[in-house]
């Protein structure tokens, strides 16, 4: 029952619209009189296609992407793509940029130094990555292939507003923000997210790249990486994450039936609203450490002053049904991840737990 379930605040997988879980369980025996549930299907069968496409021209609608884009949905995870994106765009000794603002950036870094010449540009390292870099500073490499950036670092909490101008392409790293806000695709060569934040379960990986940096993959392209086969083959080259892409459909309409993603951000900045001026008025009891102009609307990373009280304020939250809201562990602290699917309600309830906590032991 619905009134058993908690508020998840994990960085994901994470919550999924309720409205969304019951309807995939009206349909979880038998899909719309198939007589059989989307796991047990074909993906070949025209069940199968028809979930699919329509994912596919919900997405394209909630994006607005032209037919200058694919629209591939893989499997990997965002990890995956770390390698498939050299591989797919660079020659071995291509050099290309990396904006580097929290630990999800320096992993697609490192893994591409293995199929191309990336290099650091920028690195919040040294501010323990609380920013974003002046675009204008930037000293980007103009033969470089492509300049990659993790649009929100998910465990920092620091996201792009806005995006610097690439000397070639525009590479992002979406996972955590994507279809959280409207973005213009046609600023980008390729978005990539894996869906188990804000769009669906894990075991989907959405991968939108213009079409014309498809077909050049270098030689030793496992198949699996190479974005032509399943360009090709319309993300069915093998047996794709059948049930995934089923419930990332179902989000896409929902997503679409909420008015599109206009409507979700306004949603998201009321929600990051509340969550930030409740510690921003705390009075030091509460800290956000990243810098105003660039803090993530789904994902705030906060510290306690007394940071002897962080397990209690955890084991608290979760007695009033309020679970994952310890930080990553590489930095510590409180972490509420409040993707699409995290209601009003309960960034409300969080607000005035984390008020009566202070009441209790400020
Ligand atoms: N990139 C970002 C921004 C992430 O948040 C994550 C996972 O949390 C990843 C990449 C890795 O994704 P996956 O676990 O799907 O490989």
């Amino acid at each position: 029952p619905t009134q058993d379930r908690v508020f998840n605040f994990a960085a994901g997988p994470a919550t999924l619209p309720e409205n969304v879980l019951r309807k995939a369980e009206s349909e979880l025996y038998n899909w719309r009189g198939a007589g059989m549930s989307v796991m047990e299907m074909s993906h070949r069968g025209k069940e199968f296609m028809s979930i699919i496409q329509k994912a596919e021209s919900d997405l394209r609608k909630l994006l607005d992407i032209s037919d200058d884009y694919a629209v591939l949905f893989l499997q990997g995870g965002a990890t995956t793509q770390f390698a498939s994106i050299p591989l797919n765009i660079c020659k071995p000794q291509d050099p290309v940029d990396y904006i580097v603002t929290g630990s999800w950036g320096d992993k697609a870094f490192k893994e591409a130094t293995k199929y191309c010449k990336p290099k650091v540009i920028w690195s919040g390292k040294s501010d323990k990555y609380t920013g974003i870099p002046d675009f204008n500073a930037l000293d980007q490499n103009s033969d470089s292939r492509y300049l990659h950036i993790c649009a929100n670092e998910t465990i920092h909490g620091v996201e792009f507003k806005d995006y610097p101008t690439p000397a070639a392409l525009l590479v992002a790293d979406m996972s955590s923000n994507f279809c959280s806000k409207p973005v213009d695709v046609s600023k980008f060569g390729i978005i990539y997210a894996g869906a188990q934040k804000n769009v669906g379960p894990s075991g989907v990986t959405i991968v939108i790249v213009r079409k014309d940096l498809i077909g050049d993959a270098q030689e030793i392209t496992p198949v699996m990486l190479d974005y032509k086969i399943h360009a090709d083959n319309n993300s069915l080259y093998n047996t794709p994450p059948c049930y995934g892409i089923y419930m990332c459909g179902l989000v896409f309409e929902d997503l679409l039936a909420q008015g599109g993603l206009v409507e979700v951000e306004k949603k998201n900045i009321k929600k990051a609203q509340i969550l930030y001026d409740a510690i921003d008025e705390s009075n030091g009891f509460y800290r956000s450490p990243v810098e105003k102009s660039v803090r993530s609307l789904m994902n705030v990373p906060f510290t306690l002053e007394k940071a002897e009280l962080e397990a209690e304020f955890v084991k608290e939250a979760a007695k009033e049904k309020m679970i994952q809201l310890k930080g990553h562990r590489s930095v510590g602290g409180m972490r509420a991840s409040i993707y699409n699917a995290m209601p009003l309600a309960g960034v409300e309830k969080l607000v005035a737990f984390m008020k009566d906590f202070q009441a209790r032991h400020g």
